[in-house]
């Protein structure tokens, strides 16, 4: 199927590697130039490169903290005006409710609210202008069901849905839509260190434990980031122009509700 969202322009932030990776090589195989961004250069040129040659589309990259309001402003100024906005950045660390401070709480806002939001404040005005526009936000299948170590996701990203709920309708008349995709477990860095923690707890080695969580999934295995950037692409077509706040949750099935 052909997108037709090629020469587009992309930002997907904190996209060196895992589900943001995923997104913005679908995002380039679909034609779109990219603004790429993640903390760390090495990996973030080497993901760019990579980019680049198979797709040959332009990629800029901004080796930045998201979550920080001078990273974000560097990020935001070699994007210049863009078509298609992926928010992303690191999650808050799993814990228990009694332990979590008012700070542990701000950094997790900060990071999984307050960043997608002043993004989108950022950008989403000019694509109104422009009459056309995409906003994905990848949260987290938290906000369908609690996951109950991750108290600090379940309350910050439950936070930006209901954001995304009234501002995406708000919206949605200039031609431009705003989106959820709840991740359930994908094969990425941040789930192979989940699988040692639960390997560490269980004295057994990565594989038992990966093997074990992957029995709880219904489609019976992992997601990978390559079938999540491709929903993500398609969130950013052309022909999902009817689809307006909702929350698509990939995640093989785990998360049982009805709707
Ligand atoms: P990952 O494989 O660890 O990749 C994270 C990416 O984000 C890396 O490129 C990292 O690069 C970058 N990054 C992290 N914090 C950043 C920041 N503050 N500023 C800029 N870049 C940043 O993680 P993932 O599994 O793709 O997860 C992505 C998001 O989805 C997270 O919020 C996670 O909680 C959520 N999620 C994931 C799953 C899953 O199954 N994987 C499930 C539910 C929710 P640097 O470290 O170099 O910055």
């Amino acid at each position: 199927m052909d997108l037709k969202i090629s020469g587009k322009r992309a930002l997907v932030t904190a996209s060196s590697k895992g589900l943001g990776l995923g997104c913005a090589q679908a995002l380039a195989e679909a034609g779109c130039t990219l603004i790429m961004n993640a903390r760390s250069e090495g990996p973030l040129l080497a993901a760019a490169e990579a980019i680049r040659s198979a797709h040959g589309t332009e990629v800029i990259t901004v080796a930045a903290d998201i979550v920080d309001e001078g990273g974000r402003a560097r990020v935001l100024e070699a994007a210049g005006e863009v078509d298609i906005l992926v928010t992303n950045a690191g999650g808050p660390p799993p814990g228990y409710w009694t332990d979590w401070s008012r700070d542990d709480f701000i950094d997790a806002l900060d990071g999984s609210m307050l960043t997608p939001i002043a993004l989108m404040q950022a950008l989403v005005p000019g694509m109104m202008a422009r009459g056309w526009g995409r906003v994905v936000n990848i949260t987290s299948r938290s906000v369908k069901a609690p996951l109950l170590p991750l108290g600090l996701s379940n309350s910050a990203r439950a936070g930006l849905t209901g954001f995304v709920a009234g501002t995406a309708r708000q919206i949605a008349g200039k031609g431009v839509t705003i989106n959820n995709l709840l991740p359930g477990v994908h094969d990425t860095a941040r789930i192979d260190q989940m699988d040692d923690a639960m390997a560490a707890d269980k004295g057994i080695d990565r594989d038992e434990a990966r093997r074990i969580r992957a029995a709880s999934i219904p489609a019976g295995r992992y997601g990978d980031a390559g079938e999540f950037g491709k929903m993500c692409a398609f969130l950013c077509s052309a022909h999902a122009g009817y689809i307006v706040g909702q929350n698509i949750v990939l995640d093989g099935g785990e998360t049982s509700v009805t709707i």
